[in-house]
């Protein structure tokens, strides 16, 4: 089976060293990976060349066509929905709006979206006609990955989703990203926490200093090697 999402040799840095360094992977139509790392491993650089935030070397395929030189934008029309770190939303808009103008269907398959997410996400339909200042810190975490699915993407770019909110709140997302998954699309969920990533991933890559250093199964991810990848040796 072809791969939804295939890489191959990808490099990418910021000017100095690499912060990326020959990382191949790839991605299942439907699979959800999590991609795990110390601080500074390389994880949301990997999503950023993903969707085309950080310049990128090496080869890049959604489906089988080539990503490579494409903007960001031509990435999320291809299928790419991307979800940064710290909850990116727009404070003076409501709600609704901020979904609204996330979504790139027509009108009427865009009111279907907004239904969809408020679906998922319940206090977001509570607050619909509220700023979105005025949401909680998990709320607005929501409405990030609300706006990512406005998209109707085939595979989800998470960074970090689980940062900064309490454990409750952090079980409530990661259980819409499992729903979000049962859907049939792809997630890579980048994430310090292991333990947590790992109760929606079947699958986790590993990541250290730029490289990959494991990928398999998350139920063979050994204490061990995470201990290697979190902190060498
Ligand atoms: P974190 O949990 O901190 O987000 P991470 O695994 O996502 O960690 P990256 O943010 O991808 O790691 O960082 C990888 C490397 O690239 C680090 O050495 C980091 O210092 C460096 N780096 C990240 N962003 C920049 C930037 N804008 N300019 C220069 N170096 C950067």
């Amino acid at each position: 089976m072809s791969a939804l999402l295939s890489i191959r040799g990808l490099s990418a840095g910021y000017g100095g060293a690499d912060a990326l360094d020959d990382v191949s992977l790839d991605l299942a139509a439907g699979e959800t990976v999590a991609l795990l790392g110390a601080n500074g491993a390389g994880k949301s650089t990997l999503l950023k060349a993903l969707i085309g935030l950080v310049p990128a070397r090496g080869e890049l395929r959604l489906d089988g066509a080539d990503l490579g030189g494409l903007a960001t934008e031509a990435r999320v029309r291809r299928g790419i929905g991307y979800v940064p770190e710290g909850r990116r939303v727009f404070p003076g808009m409501s709600v609704r709006d901020n979904l609204e103008v996330a979504g790139r269907s027509a009108a009427r398959d865009r009111a279907q979206d907004v239904e969809r997410v408020f679906a998922l996400f319940p206090d977001l339909a509570f607050k619909s006609r509220e700023s979105a200042w005025r949401l909680s810190g998990g709320q607005q975490q929501m409405l990030s990955l609300g706006r990512a699915l406005m998209g109707r993407p085939r595979l989800l770019l998470l960074d970090e989703p689980s940062l900064g909110l309490s454990p409750k709140l952090a079980d409530e997302l990661f259980a819409a990203v499992r729903n979000i998954a049962e859907t049939g699309t792809a997630v890579l969920l980048a994430e310090q926490s292991a333990a947590r990533a790992l109760t929606v991933a079947p699958r986790a890559v590993l990541l250290r200093l730029g490289r990959v250093v494991g990928d398999g199964l998350a139920a063979a991810v050994s204490e061990q090697a995470l201990h290697a990848a979190f902190f060498g040796g």
